[in-house]
């Protein structure tokens, strides 16, 4: 693992390791890869640089709401055994669209896995990469620019653990029906700014409400984005949701919410994902840039 240590601006946190392949247990157990340094420079004159150590999350849960930023602590973590890796065979790279990004709400595999999607990024509990490590999982986010402006170390160990950073919108706008350029500024300036802030993205876009219309599909090419990811399956009170009368499949994509009730939720998805002999893979791996 490569890491790689800049000076940027004030408030600014780079990573090299976006979207790179990591072991689940990174966060608990350091491996070859060892931890991630990250350079963070003080608006002052002075430049500090941490190394955050795997294993360590940050230790308070932040809620942001439009103009206020509260905290609690919260320590509690669980385990469980390891889950079969997947995929066991190598998958094809995914292709550059051409003039419009295409819309995926699962992903066509027989192998019995499903995929963690969290988004928004509002209420950041300190516990929940943890969690999806203790469970060898991992999540592909999708996040407003306000979070990351925010608080962008949170989102790391996020990266650690194998997962992405991926735009969902500055603003959280309904996007059907704006016009492309108004479009292309929502998704593109998310899709730069995590580039600048973590060193790069995933490459997925996820509209907001899961709305969107075919001027989404061309701005989001346009901003280099590889697929539009919606979902099959979201968790709400600790229960799984899927659309119609179908239970949750091998391949689904599940959309949580970085809001209170994520860790309980993903409590409850992991059990329900155990009753039914499923378990959670990498949507990075299945989707590779070619
Ligand atoms: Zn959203």
């Amino acid at each position: 693992m490569t890491t790689m240590l800049t000076a940027v601006a004030a408030s600014t946190l780079v990573v090299a390791c976006v979207g790179t392949p990591r072991s689940p247990d990174s966060v608990a157990a350091p491996g070859a890869s060892g931890p991630v340094a990250v350079a963070v420079e003080s608006t002052g004159a002075t430049a500090t640089t941490s190394t955050l150590p795997t294993g360590a999350v940050p230790a308070t849960t932040t809620t942001t709401s439009m103009s206020s930023t509260s905290t609690s602590s919260t320590t509690t973590t669980t385990t469980a055994a390891a889950w079969q890796a997947f995929p066991t065979s190598p998958v094809k790279p995914y292709p550059i669209p051409h003039g419009s990004s295409p819309l995926l709400s699962r992903i066509d595999t027989t192998d019995p896995v499903v995929f963690i999607t969290i988004d928004d990024g509002l209420v950041r509990d300190p516990r929940v990469a943890q969690l999806l490590a203790d469970h060898g999982a991992t999540a592909t986010l999708f996040l407003n620019s306000g979070p990351i402006r925010l608080d962008p170390g949170y989102f790391v160990p996020f990266l650690w653990i194998g997962g992405s950073i991926n735009s969902h919108t500055s603003h959280h706008p309904h996007l059907r029906g704006l016009d492309f350029d108004a479009q292309r500024k929502e998704i593109c300036a998310v899709v730069q700014q995590i580039d600048k802030v973590y060193g790069g993205n995933g490459g997925y876009f996820r509209p907001p409400y899961g709305e969107w219309d075919r001027t989404t599909l061309a701005a989001a090419a346009s901003c280099g984005v590889r697929a539009v990811l919606l979902w099959k399956e979201t968790m709400a009170d600790g229960e799984i949701r899927t659309q119609g009368s179908k239970p949750i499949q091998p391949g689904d994509i599940v959309l949580l919410h970085f809001r209170t009730d994520l860790y309980d939720n993903l409590t409850a998805l992991f059990a329900q994902l155990d009753l039914q002999g499923l378990s959670v893979a990498r949507l990075e791996d299945y989707l590779p840039a070619a």
